[in-house]
């Protein structure tokens, strides 16, 4: 077994049922052309090549991607990149090959050290959202994390996290994953998830602004709206606009919905 490396995050998925978890909630067909990151050792790859058109895999580590492209670099619709998923510019790298272009699903057992920032690369931001957005992304992230994505209002995991990507996708659980699945085991659980980017129904017509609101409100979860609120909102007209939306004027940030955000900060726009 190859020794895995803290710096990257790497846990080798070692669970049959897992990765069968994965691929079946990507629901691959030979029309998909995959983007992976992380590859590891190659064990979800080797799973998904026989059943897509095309996989690419971004890989950070040297040593692994010469061990991955020595054992699987003869498969025809398999691309390996080496470099940093975060930084890595993915369309100019796959200029070259047509067949490996415009990758419509993510499958991916990720370094959970970066989860954040990987989600808002794949998804976008609320103000500036991918412009050509992949019809799914299947995650295999930390239990913690994934609670927040497919968090529902109203309960102590929704947050400012679940806001932003709640308004780019639709979230679902798939299934928890033990520690015990990996080697090493991580010392958290975790869970795969499934986004569907999609268009949320009444779109903000600032995202700025709504970006701003969000994050202003969840600054500081436990206290009232209204009082995280007073930069951008006097006091008194927030009660009024709260009431409009028949929402309780007491209401924290958790318990506002992605839809409720959207409209309240429509609301202030059109002012
Ligand atoms: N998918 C494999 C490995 C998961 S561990 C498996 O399921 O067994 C996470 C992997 O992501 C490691 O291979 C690690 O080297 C890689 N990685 C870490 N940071 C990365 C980055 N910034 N860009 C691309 N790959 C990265």
């Amino acid at each position: 077994m190859v020794r895995p490396r803290k710096v990257f995050a790497q846990h080798w998925l070692k669970s049959d049922k897992a990765l069968d978890a994965i691929a079946k909630a990507a629901g691959c067909s030979t029309n998909d052309r995959i983007l992976e990151i992380g590859p590891g050792t190659g064990i979800l790859t080797r799973r998904l090549l026989p059943l897509v058109q095309s996989l690419v895999a971004v890989e950070i580590d040297r040593d692994l991607c010469a061990l991955l492209a020595k054992q699987l670099g003869k498969r025809e619709n398999f691309l390996l990149l080496q470099g940093d998923f975060l930084t890595l510019d993915l369309p100019s790298h796959l200029g070259g090959f047509p067949n490996f272009q415009n990758p419509n699903k993510v499958v991916a057992n990720i370094p959970y050290n970066i989860t954040g920032p990987i989600i808002e690369k794949l998804l976008g931001t609320i103000a500036y959202p991918n412009s050509t957005p992949f019809d799914s992304i299947v995650l295999l992230i930390q239990k913690e994390v994934a609670e927040r994505l497919y968090a529902k209002p109203g309960s102590r995991t929704f947050g400012a996290l679940s806001v932003r990507v709640q308004y780019l996708a639709e979230c679902e659980l798939i299934c928890h994953v033990p520690a015990s699945a990996f080697e090493p085991p991580p010392k958290v659980d975790s869970a795969v998830v499934k986004l569907r980017p999609r268009q949320i129904e009444i779109p903000a017509t600032d995202p700025k602004r709504l970006e701003n609101l969000v994050k202003l409100g969840f600054a500081a979860k436990r206290k009232m709206l209204r009082n995280n609120l007073p930069s951008v909102i006097d006091r008194d007209r927030l009660t009024q606009l709260l009431e409009q939306l028949n929402i309780n004027p007491q209401a924290r940030a958790e318990d506002i919905s992605t839809q409720q955000w959207v409209t309240l900060s429509n609301l202030l726009t059109s002012e």
